[in-house]
């Protein structure tokens, strides 16, 4: 039974307006932010045209990479979601 075809049945509750990680903004990204639009397993992180990192943390399946990775840079906000909101892991 692969991982991914577990995670599929996870539920993701959104908590509409308040994101649990958010960008901050910047002109440049550094490397590390960067990065995350390749290594966040859920795809959460993209690029604009202008070249700056946005989030849509809905789907976020709270690995805490992105808080690990850009941790020296400060260009994120992390936090956990409220109770009852985020994923809901379904292992079992
Ligand atoms: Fe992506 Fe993991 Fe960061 Fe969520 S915690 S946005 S899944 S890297």
């Amino acid at each position: 039974d692969r991982v991914e075809n577990r995670l599929f049945q996870n539920r993701y509750v959104v908590d509409v307006g308040r994101p649990h990680i958010t960008v901050k903004p910047h002109v440049n990204p550094s490397n590390a932010l960067v990065a995350m639009t390749r290594v966040c397993p859920a795809g959460c992180y993209s690029r604009n045209e202008q070249g700056q990192v946005e989030i849509v943390a809905d789907g976020c399946m709270e690995c805490g990479t992105c808080r690990v990775v850009c941790a020296q840079t400060g260009e994120i906000e992390w936090s956990y979601p409220r109770g009852g909101f985020g994923v809901l892991f379904k292992f079992g």
